[in-house]
């Protein structure tokens, strides 16, 4: 994908970032200046496995070749404006990115595990109900460098880029800002540079993308990557769907498991499962009639279900989800068979946790303006509130 753009770039003469070329595109980049294939693995694990900020830092590289790449080239990552440390080890980064707007990236150890929390775009277009990045409008598609610099900045703030030894990031979500498959080239791009041996040579089942429900670009994920696959469900039907997440009205739970299942049906391992993300709202979808009827719905497809209490923020009048609900609504679905953990909230004192990334966005859309002025008609229904029983 990324080695179509790099030669037009070439060719009207423009600077290639090369922290976002995969190994297809970097291939492409050196066989068109006259060199051989081995030059663009020299330079990804450079940049991958040793950090290099610079062109002149890739001594095994000919000086004349660097003085060349330093005229058409560069290595450039999103800027960081802000790092935050939590008391559970969570870190948070806010990252410039081009246009002048910040995007957000999430560290999150557990154990030996270290999972990112990667941005695909700057805010986003969907505008999720139960979403605070929906709420800060849209302005870009991150380019492919800026999605691969998230991983690199957080692999160098650990000092662990190095695939051979210990390394910090253990595993990659594609679920901070934005929806990934509404930026499919830089997406997929960017994920399989993670899987790569020259990349951060992260296993597939590592490497996760999520999305809401962007049916006609999940029925082409399998032709172009297989990492591994969530989907952020949240309902378990269609009428509490359509409220919370908008797109379910284009593209229905029944499209979507089905999407969801043809991708994992074409997985080169057999065993894989597809993850289900349910975030539990009070009195919207956390009541045990809701768990009985997710538990239906998945009952023949092999999944895991994080339960994901919601993190309330301003702009939302929803609320978070009473502890004995969320247990209930855990033990229904254990009953019927699924597995299905909850996933606590995590880096609470630095707002890291899932549902709060909100960045900095220079709204294209003028949605946050809308919000914020309390003016906003999205022309649906409210999600009815079920009253609590006594
Ligand atoms: S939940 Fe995901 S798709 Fe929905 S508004 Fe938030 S970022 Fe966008």
């Amino acid at each position: 994908m990324t080695q179509h753009r790099v030669l037009k770039q070439l060719e009207k003469g423009e600077r290639i970032n090369l922290l976002g070329l995969s190994r297809d595109a970097m291939e492409q980049f050196f066989l068109a200046l006259g060199e051989k294939k081995f030059r663009a693995h020299q330079v990804m694990k450079w940049i991958h496995h040793r950090g290099a900020e610079s062109i002149d830092d890739m001594t095994d590289v000919s000086k004349k070749l660097r003085e060349r790449l330093v005229e058409i080239a560069e290595i450039r990552a999103p800027k960081i404006i802000k790092q935050l440390d939590a008391k559970d080890g969570c870190r948070k980064w806010l990252l410039e990115v081009d246009g002048g707007s910040a995007i957000e990236t999430v560290f999150i150890p557990d154990g030996e595990r270290g999972t990112l929390c990667v941005s695909s775009q700057v805010g986003c277009s969907l505008d999720c109900s139960f979403c605070a990045t929906g709420k800060q409008g849209f302005n870009k598609d991150l380019t492919a460098a800026e999605i691969i610099g998230q991983v690199w900045l957080a692999a160098k703030s650990f000092d662990s880029l190095d695939p051979k030894k210990h390394r910090a990031v253990t595993n990659v979500v594609m679920m901070g800002m934005g929806e990934p498959l509404l930026n499919f080239d830089n997406v997929v791009d960017s994920m399989n540079t993670m899987m790569d041996d020259y990349g951060y040579g992260i296993s597939k089942r590592r490497v996760t993308l999520s999305t809401s429900g962007v049916v006609p670009q999940l029925d082409r994920l399998a032709d172009y990557t297989d990492a591994s696959l969530a989907i952020s469900l949240h309902a378990p039907n269609d009428e509490i769907r359509d409220v919370l997440v908008p797109i379910n009205k284009k593209y229905p739970i029944a499209r979507l498991l089905e999407s969801s299942q043809n991708y994992i049906a074409r997985m080169p391992d057999s065993n894989r499962k597809l993850t289900v993300e349910y975030t539990l709202i009070r009195d919207v979808n956390d009541q045990p009639e809701h768990a009985r009827e997710l538990g239906k719905l998945l009952k023949d497809i092999p999944c895991k279900i994080n339960l994901i209490p919601f993190n309330p923020f301003d702009l939302s009048d929803y609320k978070k989800v009473r502890d004995h609900d969320l247990k209930t609504f855990q033990e229904i679905l254990h009953k019927m068979g699924h597995v299905a953990p909850i996933r606590t909230t995590r880096g609470d004192d630095i707002d890291a946790a899932c549902g709060q990334l909100s960045g900095a966005v220079n709204d294209r859309t003028r949605r946050a303006e809308r919000y914020k002025s309390g003016q906003w008609q999205s022309g649906v229904e409210p999600v009815r509130i079920i009253e609590p029983k006594n």
